[in-house]
C-alpha cells in the first residue's frame, strides 16, 4: 500500500461500490474488512430502486445483476404501530424497482474488483 492510497473501512455494499468507483477513475484504494471473508452468507433480499440501478449502471455491474433480479410489482407497508397496511402498485410506475439476493449483489461487486483490493481480517 502506498501513502496516497485511499483506505475504505468495511467490504459491505458501500465499501465495495466505493472501491469500484475509485478503481474506474484510476484511483488506487484498499478496503479493510474485519471479517475473515466476504460477508455474503447471511442476508436475504434487497430491493433496488431506480437511483440504485443508475448507480449500478455507472459501476458497470447492472446488466449482470438485472439477469439475477426479480421485478417488483407492488410493495406493502405494515405499520408496527397498529398493523395498518398500505399497498402501492409499482406497475406502470416510472422506474425500475427490482429485488436482488444480497449475496448476488455482494459477490458481483467483489468480482468487479482486482482480488488484492480487499484485505480481510483487518479491524480498524
Ligand atoms: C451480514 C449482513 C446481512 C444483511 N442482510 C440484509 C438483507 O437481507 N436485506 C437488507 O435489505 N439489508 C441487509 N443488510 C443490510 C444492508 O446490507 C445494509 O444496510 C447495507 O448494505 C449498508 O451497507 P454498508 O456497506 O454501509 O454496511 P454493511 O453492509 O453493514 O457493511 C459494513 C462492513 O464493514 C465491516 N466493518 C464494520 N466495522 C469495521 C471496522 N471497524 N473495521 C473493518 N471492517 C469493519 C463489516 O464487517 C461489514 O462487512 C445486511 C447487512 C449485513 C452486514
Amino acid at each position: 500500500m502506498d501513502d496516497d492510497d485511499v483506505v475504505i473501512i468495511g467490504a459491505g455494499i458501500c465499501g465495495l461500490a466505493t472501491a469500484i468507483a475509485l478503481h474506474k477513475k484510476g484511483i488506487k484504494c484498499v478496503v479493510m474488512e474485519m471479517s475473515e471473508s466476504l460477508r455474503n452468507v447471511t442476508g436475504a433480499a434487497i430491493g433496488i430502486r431506480p437511483n440504485g440501478w443508475r448507480a449500478l449502471d455507472q459501476l458497470g455491474v447492472a446488466e449482470i445483476l438485472r439477469r439475477a433480479a426479480i421485478p417488483l410489482k407492488r410493495e406493502r407497508d405494515i405499520s408496527l404501530d397498529g398493523g395498518r397496511k398500505t399497498e402501492i402498485s409499482l406497475i406502470n410506475w416510472d422506474g425500475e424497482t427490482r429485488c436482488l439476493r444480497r449475496r448476488d449483489l455482494i459477490d458481483t461487486l467483489y468480482a468487479a474488483l482486482p482480488p488484492t483490493t480487499i484485505k480481510f481480517g483487518q479491524a480498524t
